[in-house]
Formats: C-alpha cells, structure tokens, sequence
C-alpha cells in the first residue's frame, strides 16, 4: 500500500456496514430485512451528511459564535424532507421505520460532519421516547400523529426533556445522590393540576422546543420520593427561554435555560407520578446514553478522516505530512479503537432492537396493527381518543412492562453508560490527536478540525458526566439482560 491509499470516512467511500462489522453476517443470512434496513440507512444518512451538512457546518457554526440563537432551517427542512427527524415512526405511519440499529448508523454517520448538527436533526426523538418508555397508547399515538403532521407540513416540532437545574446537575440521574440535593424548581397541586415555578438550565433545544418533558419534585426536602415528570407545552403563560448559552462547542444546537413562572399544567399533564420521575429518567438514559456513545464514535471517524485529508496535501519538503511514519502510526491507533468501539456501539443497537423498546415493533399484537389498520385509521384523532380509554391507555404501559422490565431498564443503563464513556472518550482522544498530526497551520478555523476538537469535549459532559456514567458502572453489578 502507497502513503495516498489511506482512506477513510469522509472522502473516501468507506467500507460498508458488513465490512466494518463482520460478525453481522450471520445475522444478515438469518434476518436479511434488519442488515438491509441498516445498510439504507447508511447510503441515505451518507449522502445527506457529504452532500448537505458537510459544505455548510463550518459556515453554520461561524454563525452560531456571532449569535447563539442561530438554527440553520435550511439544513433542517432538507432532514425534514427525507424524514430524517421522525426515522424510528413506523413506516405505515409516515415515518421511516427504521430500528435502533439503523438509527445508530443514522448517528454515526451525520456526527461524523456535524454532531451538533446531526444533535437537531435525530435527538429530537427525544420527545418520542419520553412517551414510548411510559407508551400510555392514548399519548403515544398522539405524538406520533402530530410529528407525522408536522413532518408533512415541514413544520418543526421540538421537544426537550429537562432535568438540569441550576442547584442541581449529576444529583438529577442519581438515587444516591438525590437523597442529599436541594433542587429549586417544584410543583404544587392546584384545582384541575399543577402550578410550576423554578429554572432548568443547559436544556438543549429549550429555546425552541414546542414541548418540555421536564423532571420536578413536589417536595424540595425530598427530591427523589416527589420527582415527578411534566409535560408542558411551551406555549402556557408564565414559560419562558432565558440565556442561551455560549458554548465552546456544538455550537449548532442551542441549549437554553427555561423559567416557570407560576406555570399551570393540567392533571393529564402528569406523566409521572410523584416518586416515578427518576425512574423515568433511567428508562430514557438506558435507550439515549448509548445513542451519545455512538455520536462520539462518529465524531473521532470524522475528526480521523479530516487529518487524513489535510496530511495527505500538506507538503514536508520532499514528501507529505502523510507520508512520515510516525504520522501513519497514530492513524493505525486511532483506526484500531474505531474498530473496538464500533463493534461496542452496534452491539448495543442490536440489544435494544432485542430487547429493549423497540422490540415492541416486532410482537405480533403491534406488528398486526401496523399491517392491517389503514394509515388514515393510525393516525386518526378517533383511535388516539379510543386509546385515551383508560383500558386502552394502561393497556399498552402493562404489554410494555412486561417487556422491558426493571431489571432490564437497569441493564441497559450499565451497557448504555460503557458505550457513552467509550465513544465519547474516544472522540476527545482522537480530536486530541489528530490535533498533534495537523499542527497549528491544520487548526486553522478554515479545517474544520479544530471544531472536532470543540464538539468533543462537550459529548463528556452531557447525558451524565462521563465520571456519573462511571459511577453507573461501580455501583452495581453488571446485570445480565437474558
Ligand atoms: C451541550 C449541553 C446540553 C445539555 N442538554 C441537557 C438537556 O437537554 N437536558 C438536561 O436536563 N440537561 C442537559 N445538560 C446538562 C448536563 O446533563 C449537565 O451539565 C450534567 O448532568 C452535569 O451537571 P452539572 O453541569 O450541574 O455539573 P455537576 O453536577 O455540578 O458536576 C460537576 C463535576 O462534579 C462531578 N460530580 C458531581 N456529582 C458527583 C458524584 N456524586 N460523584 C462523583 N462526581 C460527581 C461531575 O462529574 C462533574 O465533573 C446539557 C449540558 C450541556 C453541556
């Protein structure tokens, strides 16, 4: 092999999921349908990520220094377009029904660009899972129809899931540690609901968000027997956006503090009763931590493939940048722990499609549903008031518990946690490094590797610090999901 042959990521074609993922070809000759749905993903999420976001991310995160209240639209109407914001909905109900495997590739394949970027376009998913992992059917179907509506519209519609509070950060994930946190915002009972007062900070998307799925006790004394989780629509009097941060990276996504001020919400609001919030909160970390994981994975491919590209050009004299040894062996390194840690990501895809909620796709009392009720009748206002029964509602929060148990929930925070500190140390390793291949000349703004090195850090610190995600890992045994 020549210096020139090293390719990878970006500006090559890399090599296709099967393979980077050898081991997937068993599962490609028992269930062809899954490899194949994953393989589409890559080809449709690889050309949205070369063809639109790579020629405009730096440009866009130019932008967002000058005014942190910049969203790039354009970039996310193209997303919109192919439905790359409702990916996990059901096909037959207007989405692109693509499973956590296929979801995964989605995420590594944008965050190799932009992750701040590929942040606005899959995590506004959040909103979905916030619902999925209580699936009262009535409040499943409804978001559903209206993401599905919006999407055909071109209309956003973001969500945000607040837990953050300025006296309260790492405490909020934690059993142990809520025991002894003194949060400020709360809720109290009023005729008809709930009034709310209190800040949450760093909310990503919480100055856009049409929707907050927020965490708040009832008892401040006593944060973890009264957290309970909200639905708040953005729009109710007494809510406001504060700051938006100026952060040192991802720059595109905004994250936003938010204010209640005597905010009331109805009693069907109520997603969670008091006592349930934390519980909640695990069951959305156990599907999202590994999701974070694999946007760092994604980041340090990216951040490998801009170095190649920039060492290959770069003249030393007489050879490359590229063409010194010691150059090629930190490429080799870096390629090496790409490797481990994308087998560590997709394992934890194909569990969840297994095991967690996304199986729910697979069980024959869905799988039926979606095949033989027509889409008018799916996303019909009359099923989703059917489903508001309080049979019906409950129906679906019992199918889903016996499902994904407690036990289980828990087991996919420990794998969830493993993935997150693994890719996202990954990608602050990689931007670290490469940052010693290019030098000051390749950290020119104009690469584009220094906002790898940027994006980075921030990946350590949200979804729970990499040290809470450790702490995750120690304070209990590793619980096996069979
Ligand atoms: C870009 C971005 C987006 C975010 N988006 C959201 C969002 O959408 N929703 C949301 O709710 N939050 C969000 N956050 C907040 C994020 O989850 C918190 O910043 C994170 O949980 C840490 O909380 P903190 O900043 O208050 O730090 P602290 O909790 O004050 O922690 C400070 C340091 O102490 C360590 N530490 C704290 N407690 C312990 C302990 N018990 N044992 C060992 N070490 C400990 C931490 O690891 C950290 O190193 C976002 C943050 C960022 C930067």
């Amino acid at each position: 092999m020549t210096p020139s042959d090293i390719k990878f990521g970006l500006f090559a074609d890399a090599p296709d999921l099967l393979s980077t993922l050898p081991a997937l070809g068993k599962l490609n000759k028992h269930c062809p349908a899954y490899i194949k749905s994953a393989e589409n993903a890559q080809v449709i999420a690889r050309r949205f990520a070369r063809n639109e976001m790579l020629p405009k991310v730096l440009e866009i995160d130019e932008k967002c220094t000058k005014d942190p209240r910049y969203f790039d639209w354009d970039l996310w109407k193209k997303a919109n377009d192919i439905k790359l914001n409702i990916s996990p909905i059901p096909e037959k109900m207007g989405g692109l029904g693509w499973n956590a495997l296929a979801n995964a590739v989605l995420v590594e394949e944008l965050s190799s660009v932009c992750l701040a970027s590929a942040s606005n376009i899959t995590f506004n998913t959040f909103g979905l899972l916030g619902a999925m992992v209580e699936c009262r059917t009535g409040i499943v179907l409804k978001i559903i129809a209206d993401m599905v509506d919006a999407q055909k519209k071109g209309e956003p519609l973001f969500w945000s899931w607040a837990i953050t509070e300025p006296s309260a950060g790492t405490d909020m994930e934690h059993g142990r540690a809520m025991a002894t946190m003194r949060p400020s915002t709360h809720a109290q009972k009023a005729p008809g609901g709930y009034i709310i007062n209190g800040t949450k900070c760093f909310i990503t998307n919480g100055s856009l968000a049409h929707y907050v799925i927020a965490n708040i006790c009832f008892d401040i004394s006593a944060p973890k027997e009264s957290m309970a989780t909200f639905l708040i629509p953005t729009d109710t009097k007494g809510f406001s956006v504060g700051t938006v941060e100026r952060k040192c990276g991802q720059k595109a996504s905004q994250t936003a503090e938010i204010i209640f001020k005597d905010v009331f919400v109805p009693e069907e609001n109520l997603w969670e009763p008091p006592g349930r919030g934390l519980r909640h909160t695990r069951e959305i970390l156990s599907i999202t931590r590994g999701f974070i994981g694999v946007a760092g994975l994604g980041l340090a491919r990216g951040a490998l493939a801009q170095a190649i590209n920039f060492a290959a050009h770069k003249k030393m004299g007489t050879h490359r940048l590229i063409d010194e040894e010691w150059v090629r062996f930190i490429i080799a390194d870096i390629v090496k722990e790409i490797m481990i840690v994308r087998h560590a990501c997709y394992n934890f895809a194909i569990a969840l499609d297994t095991y967690h909620v996304w199986r729910m796709f697979e069980e024959l009392p869905i799988k039926t549903s979606l095949k033989i009720l027509p889409q008018n009748f799916l996303l019909s206002k009359s099923l989703q008031k059917l489903a508001q029964t309080k049979i019906l509602d409950s129906a679906g929060t019992f199918y889903k518990n016996k499902l994904v148990s407690e036990e289980t929930v828990e087991a996919f925070v420990k794998h969830g946690s493993a993935v997150k500190v693994a890719g996202t140390d990954l990608a602050v390793k990689v931007a670290n490094r490469v940052a010693d291949i290019v030098g000051l000349e390749g950290m020119s703004r104009k690469h584009g590797i220094e906002k790898y090195f940027r994006d980075a850090k921030i990946t350590q610190i949200y979804e729970g610090t990499n040290q809470a995600n450790r702490l995750d890992l120690l304070e209990n045994e590793i619980i096996p999901l069979l």
